[in-house]
């Protein structure tokens, strides 16, 4: 009899606000191969939550381009924006544990508190600062609907955490000092990447995490998540992030090393690598 729990079960997870590019190539190719290398099974989750700047017009894209690169993965895709009650559920149980609380600062409220906001990558969270919490214990207001204000998770100041990289092997973060109190939930009533995320994972029985090394500290984040939500957290291995020729890491806006900007050029999968 097969043994469920000793199943590989990965996903590819693009958000579709731009075009895919070749930092997605590599990630993407990196989850096949050790999908494929465990016998297991490889999910395509459309990570479509951000209102603003999704488009459906990305989504049909970046099907279209991993098609072109030879990924595979087993139909049907599975929609975010279609999973809004499974997320909202795991924020009541958060705040029914006292773990979240509203917070009316904007991010421009933080950058200008902390003291070196230049060191804040612009795609990762600023650490929030501890004097915009509420104080310890306050009982949080109810949780309306819809939402109208940010919700956060406060973090256990001091606590060392600690996961083995599949790739880049043992990495540890001190929750208050390497990252702050995080978002859970949107004032737009939209979950936060990082609740959303451990939600799915956790739901969909994804056993090891494949992604770029931009998410290294988000995964400290999740690792509070499971643990408050009482889930066991999958493997996690992160990749190298690619950069160009200026040393610059790979994003949506570099549409000259966008993969569809490559194969109208007539570049070849096997020519990227692949
Ligand atoms: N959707 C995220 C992104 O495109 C990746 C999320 C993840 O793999 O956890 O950056």
């Amino acid at each position: 009899m097969v043994n469920s729990v000793s199943v590989y079960r990965g996903r590819l997870a693009p958000s579709p606000t731009g075009l895919l590019h070749l930092g997605h190539a590599r990630t993407f190719w990196t989850a096949l191969v050790r999908a494929r290398a465990s016998g297991g099974q490889l999910s395509l989750r459309n990570d479509d939550l951000d209102t603003a700047r999704c488009r459906p017009e990305f989504v049909t894209a970046m099907r279209d381009d991993m098609q072109w690169l030879g990924l595979t993965w087993e139909e049907p895709m599975i929609s975010q924006s279609t999973r809004i009650a499974l997320y909202r559920a795991a924020l009541t149980r958060l705040h029914a544990a006292g773990l979240i609380y509203p917070c009316s600062r904007s991010r421009r409220d933080v950058l200008a508190a902390i003291s070196a906001p230049h060191e804040t990558d612009e795609s990762d969270e600023p650490l929030y600062p501890a004097e915009f919490r509420p104080a310890l214990g306050t009982p949080p207001p109810p949780l309306s609907n819809p939402i109208t204000i940010n919700w956060r998770f406060r973090v256990p100041d001091g606590a060392t955490l600690s996961f083995i990289d599949g790739h880049f092997g043992e990495q540890r973060a001190t929750a208050g000092s390497d990252f702050g109190d995080f978002l859970v939930w949107r004032k737009d009533d939209m979950p936060s990447y990082q609740l959303a995320c451990i939600v799915d994972d956790a739901a969909m029985g994804i056993t090891e995490v494949v992604r770029g090394a931009d998410l290294m500290r988000s995964t400290f984040r999740q690792l509070l998540l499971y643990r408050a939500l009482g889930l066991t957290p999958p493997a996690f291995h992160h990749c190298p992030l690619v950069t160009d020729d200026q040393g610059q890491r790979l994003a949506k806006r570099h549409d000259a090393l966008a993969l569809r900007t490559l194969r109208e050029q007539g570049k070849t999968p096997a020519e990227l690598g692949y």
